[in-house]
C-alpha cells in the first residue's frame, strides 16, 4: 500500500511506509545522538520524505493528515524528534485514532517521565497499543557515549520507564542498533528481558 505523504503548509506530517502510517509531530529531542541522521548533509530525510518542520502541527492538522486511521496496520508516532515532548497533542491524536478504529504505536526514547517529572504511563493506558523504546546500550557509559542525553539521570529513568511500561501498554519493545561501537546486542536483549519487555535489534537508519 502506498500513497503520497500527507502534507500541510508544505511540510510532511504523515508519511506511509508499507502498510503503516508514520506521524512527524516534532523536531525536538531529549537526546543528541552521535549517530543521528538529522545532523548529516542529507538532512532529516526518511525514504523520499523530507521531514523538515517549519512549524509544529496542531491536533487538527495531524488528524487531517491521518485521515482514515483504520486503513493502516498501525499509526506510528515517529519522526526526527521525540514525540512525547508533545505529550498533550500526542494523546489527543491517539484518542482520535483509536476512536477511528486505528492502532497506535509510539517510537520513543523512553524519557517522558524524566522530562515531564511525573509518571505519564497511566495517561497512555487505553490509548497506546505499543511502545518501541530506544534502549540502545547495555550500560550507562555506552548509552551516554552514543545517545548523549541532555538531562542528568536519563539512563536510570529509561530503565524505570521500561520496567513500568508493561503495566499500562500491552506491547513494549526495547530496541538497540546493531553495529554501534561498544554496543553488545546480546547484553541489550538480556537487559530487556530482565526488565520484562520484548527486544528488537535495529539496523542504523532503518525506520520501523
Ligand atoms: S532521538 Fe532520534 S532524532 Fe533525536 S537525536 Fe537521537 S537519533 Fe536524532
Amino acid at each position: 500500500m502506498s500513497t503520497p505523504a500527507r502534507q500541510a503548509d508544505g511540510q510532511v506530517i504523515a508519511y506511509p511506509i508499507g502498510d503503516k502510517l508514520y506521524l512527524n509531530i516534532t523536531d525536538r529531542c531529549t537526546l543528541t545522538c552521535a549517530f543521528c541522521p538529522k545532523h548529516r548533509d542529507t538532512g532529516p530525510v526518511v525514504h523520499q520524505y523530507d521531514l523538515t518542520l517549519h512549524h509544529r502541527p496542531d491536533v487538527g492538522e495531524i488528524l487531517a493528515a491521518v485521515g482514515d486511521a483504520a486503513r493502516w496496520q498501525e499509526v506510528v508516532f515517529c519522526g526526527f524528534g521525540e514525540p512525547t515532548l508533545r505529550l498533550k497533542v500526542l494523546l489527543e491524536v491517539a484518542r482520535a485514532v483509536k476512536a477511528r478504529g486505528g492502532r497506535v504505536r509510539i517510537n520513543t526514547d523512553g524519557l517522558a517521565n524524566r522530562v515531564h517529572k511525573r509518571n505519564v504511563l497511566p495517561e497512555m493506558a487505553g490509548l497506546i497499543d505499543s511502545l518501541s523504546v530506544s534502549l540502545n546500550a547495555q550500560d550507562e557509559a555506552t548509552y551516554v557515549r552514543h545517545c548523549r542525553p541532555q538531562l542528568p539521570g536519563s539512563w536510570p529513568a529509561l530503565l524505570d520507564f521500561l520496567a513500568q511500561a508493561p503495566r499500562y501498554v500491552p506491547e513494549v519493545t526495547a530496541t538497540a542498533i546493531d553495529g554501534l561501537e561498544g554496543v553488545d546486542i546480546e547484553a541489550c536483549a538480556r537487559l530487556a528481558n530482565e526488565l520484562g519487555v520484548n527486544f528488537r535489534r535495529r539496523i542504523l537508519d532503518e525506520v520501523g
